[in-house]
């Protein structure tokens, strides 16, 4: 259990919107936006935006998205996910690490971030046109199919000694869904092309999912504000709840307020508890991480939106240099400082 002790209660700012970059320089050239991943996707690359390295930086995003994807037919998620209870699928080497890491995250949350959830967010169907509340035993029956140790990743070696990379589902009704993690993935790809392009400066933004890279050039430090998780209810919230000065890295939030709907006056939101079959509920609104890898904060915010204030997974991880800010429904800010 992580020591209650360590966790600084912040006085919470009346001020709204987005996780949004509050301070930056103007740029040479715009920004670009495009939509990926099913959301809005922005990169700015200040004065070393060049279309060249635009294109390619986005032409990287949709391919992750083709890749990773459940909603597209063609992705090697949805081949492993076709194949479930049937035989294996050969799939490359970046699926079968992201995989590894996915099971690996679920063993160190237990299974608060789960890779295997498809069956219950498809009974869900939070966000589509399908979205409704199923009955106790449909989510009973749900559950059953959820488990990541359905998910066996393997290798295996042709003639000529080259590694092979497969998956393999072994219930038919098990289904991968990688929504909670491909995001701060793709934002660590894009990073390492900026890494190899010696960019000095640029601000990643997938959908929330924030990585501030570089210095800025006045040798400040970056300020990026958290989203009053209130503001998607009362129009009236417009101004971050909290703004964050960090170094460079990446600052990734998962709330309730990002996919959701009501009945009955309740909030049913896209985050699912695999235990209770259930959007998670344990008082929290948003959680928010800093952290250098973007593909951790992913995993990490839905584990800890689903495990609570008490969880311990950055301190089992052994992170370093890591801020988890959670806020419940008081809007009352709590902070965790791992050095
Ligand atoms: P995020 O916004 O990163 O917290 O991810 C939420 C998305 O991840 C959902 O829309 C689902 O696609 C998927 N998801 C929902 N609940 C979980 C969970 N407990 N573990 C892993 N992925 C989840
Ligand atoms: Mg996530």
């Amino acid at each position: 259990m992580a020591n209650m002790k360590s966790l600084r209660k912040i006085n919470f700012i009346f001020c709204l919107l987005g996780l949004f970059i509050v301070s930056c320089k103007n740029s040479t050239i715009e920004p670009v936006t495009q939509f990926v991943f099913g959301t809005v996707c922005t990169v700015n690359l200040f004065e070393e935006g060049t279309k060249d390295l635009y294109k390619e930086i986005f032409s990287k995003l949709n391919s992750i998205d083709n890749t990773f994807s459940v909603k597209k037919k063609k992705s090697e998620i949805s081949k492993i996910n076709s194949c479930a209870g049937k035989n294996k699928v050969e799939i490359s080497q970046e699926v079968f690490e992201l995989l590894e890491f996915s099971k690996y995250m679920a063993s160190i949350t237990d299974n608060a971030f789960n890779p295997t959830l498809g069956a219950l967010i498809n009974l869900w169907g939070i966000g589509s046109k399908n979205q409704r509340v199923p009955t106790d035993s449909e989510i009973e029956e749900a559950k059953q199919h959820c488990n990541p140790s359905m998910l066996n990743l393997f290798t295996e070696n042709d003639k000529n000694s080259n590694t092979k990379y497969f998956a393999q589902i072994l219930d038919e009704q098990t289904e991968i869904d990688l929504g909670g993690i491909v995001k701060g993935y793709a934002t660590d790809e894009i990073v390492k092309i900026l890494q190899s392009k010696n960019v000095k400066k640029a601000v990643i933004d997938l959908g929330g999912n924030i990585y501030v890279y570089g210095e800025k050039d006045d040798a400040q430090k970056w300020k990026v504000g958290i989203k009053n998780p209130l503001a998607n209810f009362d129009k009236t919230m417009t101004e971050p709840i909290l703004i964050l000065t960090v170094e460079s890295g990446s600052i990734v939030t998962s709330g309730n307020y990002e996919r959701y709907f009501m009945k009955d006056d309740k909030i049913y939101h896209h985050i699912i508890d695999s235990k209770t079959g259930c959007p998670s509920e344990n008082n929290l609104l948003s959680v928010t991480i800093t952290y250098e890898k973007s593909v951790v904060c992913d995993a990490l915010t839905t584990a800890y939106f689903v495990g609570g204030i008490n969880s311990d997974y950055a301190e089992k991880m052994g992170l370093r240099n890591c801020n988890i800010i959670f806020i419940d429904e008081n809007l009352e800010v709590f902070a965790r400082e791992i050095k």
